[in-house]
């Protein structure tokens, strides 16, 4: 265990609340916050207990009582940063933390760098980098998935897996290398089919994985949708339906719509980012063909095309040509305003999208709104996913390295099955495992990991 210096910072939101926490951790935490603050109750704050907390005020060096607190004393190693640290609750206004914090700076504390805390966690061996790493994907999470991913990552459920992968091949290497060390041992065809085994073992795990980003990268950006349908049928109301509140502007002069609106909605805890784009018509107006042209940006980018259809109108050549220019995307094709007669016949759209659902809506009356939720969701993601057990990759720095140790090891099966010698392989699945150790941190460059912990907000 390293002894770092003593640093303080404020760990809770800056502005006004019922209290804020102020955290010291270092060499010196316990004798700095000895110097202001008197428990009440008669003991002295280095009789205090471990993993206690305690009453009593914050002083500053003429004795003036500066907030009333409550004190938690966390004994190294056993802390998050595993040193001595200290966090004081006090209440939760701007004035008093930047008192006391001036109290502590003034008592040999300095103020914490963005992600100090953190990064001493890791630096220490409390957490690895994956872990920390979970650390602001959970505080950055605005949605369940997003917080289920993180703490399953926390509790080094990726950790242990990749831990496992490495094993195998570490275990393969050593192998190899004793072999080597005792050249009167030939290597026989068994051991170089155990070679291949392991590699073929450790590559279907990585495998595994990998397949995991194609909905972790969802869960962690959103689910790209866009709206779109000729002006009038009804998009920016649908958007409004779906995110429940008022967002678009909403008339009956058709083209209104004149730019991309882009808005986040959480789907039953998956967050999708959803644009409602002009309506695909051509255009002298200036302003709206750059609308245009974005909107048909959005569709090309999307995950999703929600195509919305005026059912309460006939069918018509302007549908047809948006659904021409769709037909490769993945649609949903919303028939709307089913509050009113519906007088669309959708046979020629359901040609030219065999394959796309047909949902029907009325923006108006929110009818079909939660069903239409249901299914963009299953779409998204496939179907069910179990956040809560499985592993999900969200990190693309995660799935660079996996990708990079799967190409190694395909290099070792490919070269083994070619008839070269183990020996020559080794520096491949070598590369593999430290492809692997930077994902948790045990073979990852200072460069990586200060670039990681720029991320964090001061008090992480
Ligand atoms: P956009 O141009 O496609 O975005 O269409 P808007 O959302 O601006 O809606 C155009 C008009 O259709 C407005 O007057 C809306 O109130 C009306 N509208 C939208 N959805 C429905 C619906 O489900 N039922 C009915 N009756 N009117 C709707």
């Amino acid at each position: 265990m390293k002894l770092y210096d003593t640093i303080c910072a404020l760990s809770t939101p800056v502005g006004t609340g019922g209290i804020s926490v102020i955290r010291i951790s270092g060499e010196d935490a316990f004798s700095v916050v000895k110097k202001i603050y008197i428990p009440k109750f008669g003991k002295n704050f280095e009789d205090q207990k471990s993993y206690t907390v305690t009453l009593g005020n914050i002083i500053d060096e003429s004795g003036f009582m500066i907030d009333e607190v409550l004190v938690t004393k966390f004994q190294a190693p056993n802390s998050f940063t595993g040193e001595n640290v200290v966090e004081i609750s006090c209440h939760g206004g701007m004035a008093v933390v930047k008192m006391i914090l001036n109290e502590l700076y003034k008592n040999g504390a300095r103020s914490a760098t963005g992600g100090e805390f953190s990064k001493r966690a890791f630096l220490n061996g409390k957490i690895d980098l994956s872990q920390a790493e979970a650390i602001i994907d959970i505080i950055n999470a605005n949605d369940e998935y997003n917080a289920y991913s993180g703490e399953n990552q926390l509790n080094g459920i990726l950790s242990s897996k990749i831990n496992e992968i490495r094993e195998i091949l570490v275990d393969t290497v050593s192998n190899i290398v004793a072999v080597i060390d005792y050249p009167d041992e030939e290597i026989d065809d068994l051991q170089i089919e155990e070679v291949i085994n392991n590699c073929k073992k450790a590559l279907n795990l990585i495998e595994d994985l990998k397949s995991s980003y194609k909905t972790g990268k969802v869960i962690k950006e959103g689910a790209k949708i866009a709206i779109c349908g000729k002006p009038n049928v009804g998009k920016s109301s649908l958007l409004n339906a779906l995110l429940k509140e008022e967002r678009a502007i909403v008339t009956d002069i058709a083209g209104t719509t004149r730019d991309v609106i882009e808005e986040e909605i959480n789907i039953d805890g998956l967050k999708a980012v959803i644009t409602d784009t002009a309506g695909l018509r051509d255009s002298d107006d200036t302003v709206e063909k750059i609308g245009i042209n974005r909107a048909k940006k959005a569709i090309n980018d999307a995950d999703l095309i929600l195509f919305v259809i005026d059912g309460s109108n006939k069918e018509n050549n302007e549908d047809i040509e948006i659904a021409t220019s769709i037909k490769d995307k993945n649609v949903f094709v919303i028939i709307n305003k089913t509050d009113l007669d519906i007088k669309y016949n959708t046979d020629t759209i359901k040609n030219i999208l065999p394959h796309s659902s047909f949902i029907y809506t009325s923006a108006k009356s929110s009818g079909g709104i939660d069903e239409l939720s249901q299914s963009v969701k299953n779409s998204i993601l496939d179907g069910e996913i179990n956040i809560k057990d499985n592993i999900y990759i969200t990190n693309e720095r995660h799935m660079e390295e996996l990708i990079s140790a799967s190409n190694h090891l395909a290099e070792v099966i490919n070269a083994l099955n070619g008839g070269v010698y183990p020996d020559i392989v080794t520096i491949d699945i070598e590369n593999a495992i430290s492809a692997l150790g930077n994902i948790t941190g045990q073979t990852v460059s200072e460069e990586i990991i200060s670039n990681i912990f720029k991320k964090f907000c001061v008090g992480k």
